[in-house]
């Protein structure tokens, strides 16, 4: 099966919630098999990057300079990264004949295809049934179950706290003028390699308290590391107070002696 966002056709499309059903099957057989996977638009979220890399079993700096274009507006924090298609053909990097070589760390709007998610929680169909056959065949499907099925569960889980910093930032419409601010974000956001270089080999760890049981979830998986990234992003840009900041020597030992 291949899945994938493709652009909306315009109109308005019905809003579906969770308990909806909607007929779907996609199969090697089915004569459009993987022609969805071609010129389309793909934003990753931090999520999928990390996923995508470690299933490729390559580093974030290598992913991010061979699949991805990075758009950095100017002042806006953070970036869009999007998947880039093969040049000569327009496919995605990952399709074959066979279908997606990176299906079990496929993307977030993979996993959601036919279906996308609109703003305020409700589904739609955003594939054409003429182009997309899997939606004439008899299968059906509750959206919830079609979801579990997609294992969308760490992805929502993923982006729900990934908003609670796009969301705030976005609000504070915060007038970034220094470009090792973007820099930075970009790094924990998307190049956690780095980010995790940046942990482990700088000062990082003398300056901020961190729980060692904590230090050490992040030194070993890289979802903790994902997560530490954002709390580093809540703390420095939105000014929660999720580390400590440790005092200097000079300043902890009473100097009235
Ligand atoms: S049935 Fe739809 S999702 Fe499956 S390959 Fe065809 S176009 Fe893509
Ligand atoms: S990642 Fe896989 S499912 Fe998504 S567009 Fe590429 S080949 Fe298709």
């Amino acid at each position: 099966m291949s899945q994938k966002k493709t652009a909306d056709g315009g109109g308005k499309k019905a809003r579906l919630e969770r308990e909806h059903l909607f007929r779907f099957k996609c199969y090697p057989g089915v004569s459009c098999f993987t022609q969805c996977c071609q010129d389309i638009t793909i934003v990753l979220t931090p999520f999928d990057v990390l996923r995508l890399k470690n299933s490729l079993g390559i580093s974030s700096d290598e992913f991010l300079e061979e699949y991805t274009i990075i758009i950095q507006k100017e002042k806006q924090l953070i970036p869009l990264v999007i998947l880039k298609m093969n040049e000569e053909d327009k496919k995605c990097p990952f399709v074959t004949p066979e279908g997606c070589t990176v299906y079990h760390d496929r993307p977030w709007p993979c996993r959601m295809y036919p279906l996308d998610m609109n703003d305020d929680g409700t589904f739609s169909l955003i594939a054409d049934a003429s182009r997309c056959l899997g939606l004439k065949e008899s299968d059906k499907w509750k959206i919830s179950d079609w979801l579990s099925e997609q294992g969308i569960g760490p992805y929502e889980e993923m982006n729900e706290l990934l908003s609670k910093i796009t969301v705030p930032l976005n609000a504070k419409g915060l007038d970034i003028t220094n470009p090792d601010i973007t820099k930075m974000t970009l790094m924990a956001l998307y190049n956690l390699d780095k980010f995790k270089d940046f942990v482990f080999k700088s000062t990082f760890l003398d300056r901020l308290e961190v729980e060692p049981e904590r230090i050490e979830k992040v030194r070993n998986n890289d979802e903790d590391l994902l997560l530490f990234a954002f709390d580093w992003i809540k703390f420095g840009l939105l000014g929660k107070k999720v580390f400590g900041v440790k005092q200097k020597p000079s300043e902890t030992t009473p100097s009235n002696i």
